[in-house]
């Protein structure tokens, strides 16, 4: 009986998961999350699985909720010694903070409305206003991980109930009771944070986009970005100020495209930009020309530029926006900061 129960749970939170999965403007790739806890085991997303695969294949890992939370307590970021099953799977990176919040379900999104308000410097007075009513706190920025564990365990703290955590630079996330709870309280939130989405559209005719440097990017592995948001990168005046002074907006933008804008300019050579660059990057957005990709780049590089061109088509200005610092950014490539700020001056143009 136990058994069907729990069964019946993981056949519907898969269901629930594989929905929010697919939908680009909540989850890209391997981001976003969802748990559940069922008496003392919390069942986590494994690292680097797809929410969208949950109705396919087993992404759900079982962990010792006590154990799980003393690690927390102690400041970890690996809970593999709380595993009590024999996956070879990873406990998602995020696991602390499904372990820190007690509701039963716990989903974590990287809502593009949520992050295109996350990033700018008002977002707490927005947000105050915005989600009037609901139980939420703001978190500030920090690195996923042991160091966003303490942010959120401090914002929790502060208040009696917390139901909805916005994390700075980051996304959203959503506690509740029930499935059911925790789709309505998603759904409240999106609809209060709603952006207005700007029509960028400003395209020139598909002949005028070809760009001198084309045949050479192509002889160098790389083609044409098929995605028509993700081509108005290249065009939107807006947007690209924004790849070009505040590139890095949340973590897994630099993680999977790279800490350095590779915006390149109508001026500069090829062999110029990759030097500057040091080294090929996954997307070159050529100013007013287009957005082309390394043929070797993943469906999660990707998902991930999209996300970029979904977020930056929310923001109406460049100067509200706070972006990741040389530190922050170093910390979450595991680079040692000194070189990179270099690296970062160096590229100054
Ligand atoms: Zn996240």
């Amino acid at each position: 009986m136990k058994q069907d129960i729990q069964h019946d749970m993981q056949h519907a939170i898969a269901t629930y998961a594989s929905q929010i999965g697919r939908d680009p403007l909540l989850i890209q790739g391997a981001g976003g999350n969802i748990s559940w806890k069922d008496g003392n085991v919390l069942w986590i997303k494994a690292s680097g699985t797809w929410l969208a695969e949950a109705d396919t294949r087993d992404i759900f890992i079982p962990l010792d909720l006590a154990q799980t939370r003393a690690l927390v307590a102690q400041g970890a970021s690996d809970f593999q010694s709380a595993r009590i099953d024999d996956s070879t799977l990873r406990p998602s990176i995020e696991t602390s903070l499904h372990a820190l919040l007690t509701h039963r379900i716990v989903v974590h999104v990287h809502a593009v409305d949520v992050i295109a308000l996350a990033v700018l410097q008002q977002a707490p007075a927005l947000l105050q206003e915005l989600l009037a009513g609901l139980a939420w706190a703001w978190v500030e920025y920090a690195k996923p991980g042991a160091e966003l564990a303490q942010a959120v365990a401090r914002a929790i703290a502060a208040q009696e109930q917390t139901d909805i955590l916005l994390l700075a630079n980051h996304g959203l996330v959503i506690g509740a009771d029930s499935i059911e709870e925790c789709a309505l309280r998603l759904a409240d939130v999106l609809r209060r944070c709603a952006a207005s989405v700007r029509q960028t559209g400003a395209l020139a005719p598909e002949a005028a986009r070809i760009t001198s440097h084309e045949p050479e990017l192509v002889a160098a592995g790389y083609q044409r970005c098929q995605d028509a948001a993700v081509q108005e990168l290249a065009h939107d005046p807006l947007s690209l100020s924004l790849a070009r002074e505040k590139w890095v907006m949340y973590p897994d933008h630099a993680v999977f495209l790279g800490a350095v804008s590779p915006v390149m300019e109508a001026q500069e050579s090829l062999p110029d930009f990759f030097q500057r660059m040091a080294g090929k990057p996954v997307c070159i957005i050529m100013a007013q020309q287009g957005v082309m990709l390394r043929s070797d780049c993943t469906p999660a590089q990707e998902a991930m530029l999209a996300c970029y061109a979904a977020v930056t088509a929310r923001i109406a200005n460049v100067s509200n926006v706070v972006c990741l610092t040389a530190d922050q950014i170093a910390a979450l490539l595991n680079w040692d900061a000194e070189k990179y700020r270099q690296s970062l001056s160096e590229n100054k143009h």
